[in-house]
């Protein structure tokens, strides 16, 4: 299969679902991806224009590790809503990265660019499908399961899946050190250890699927999204 995960800033598919992604690929998978914003905003000291360039080093590196595609959508951090182009760029990301299900975040996140991303997410998942709305790319023929990741610390989430991602915890703390400006920022101005604290939630989604370590995802059932199959590891 192929696997598109989104997040919309650099280091949020690896706080959130990275552990899964290396379940994909370990039974198999093609993995994308997709970071929707330039990460410019994340730093009291750097300024925006180097430190774009600085965090897409960053997730290059934590691409690499996992042997994942990464398509870097570029929109300016903190901007992230729907209108025409934006939606066109989510619909060319459906059609360039052809995903058999879609992992991206949860509606109720606390950051207005997660929002973005997700309603982008689903409204383009239907759109891209649509043979006559004409982008740069044809149109892919699918609407794509569509699966919510959990929001930061997990509050007010209820999984309806989880994944067993015990053997890859080591690979996912190994692509979320890769955002060295995160851990750094975070420890010395709000003084979060994030490698902590996503071992952390990872730990209780663990307890709570009988496993060492898991992440918890929803899957978002509307017609004609449905398929009998598991889809997650
Ligand atoms: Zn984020």
């Amino acid at each position: 299969m192929r696997i598109l995960a989104v997040g919309a800033h650099p280091d949020d598919i690896e706080i959130l679902c990275a552990g899964t992604l290396a379940a994909c690929k370990a039974r198999g998978d093609d993995v994308v991806m997709a970071v929707a914003t330039d990460g410019r905003m994340g730093h009291k000291e750097i300024l925006p224009p180097e430190l774009s360039e600085v965090r897409r080093r960053e997730q290059e590196a934590s691409c690499k590790i996992l042997g994942a595609e990464l398509i870097w959508l570029g929109i300016r951090d903190e901007y992230v809503f729907d209108n025409e182009a934006a939606r066109n760029i989510f619909i060319d990301l459906y059609r360039r990265a052809k995903p058999d299900f879609v992992i991206t975040h949860w509606n109720g996140c606390y950051h207005p660019d997660h929002r973005g991303v997700e309603k982008l997410m689903w409204d383009a998942g239907f759109v891209s499908s649509v043979k006559h709305i004409e982008t740069a790319l044809p149109y892919h023929p699918a609407v794509t399961p569509f699966f919510h990741m959990e929001p930061l610390a997990g509050v007010d989430f209820i999984p309806t899946e989880y994944v067993d991602i015990s053997p890859y915890i080591e690979t996912k703390k190994r692509m979320l050190e890769c955002h060295q400006s995160q851990l750094k920022w975070l420890k010395d101005h709000d003084g979060i250890d994030i490698v902590e604290f996503m071992t952390t939630v990872a730990r209780f989604r663990g307890i709570q699927a009988g496993v060492k370590y898991a992440e918890g995802y929803r899957r978002v059932q509307t017609w004609p999204r449905g398929t009998p199959q598991r889809l997650l590891p």
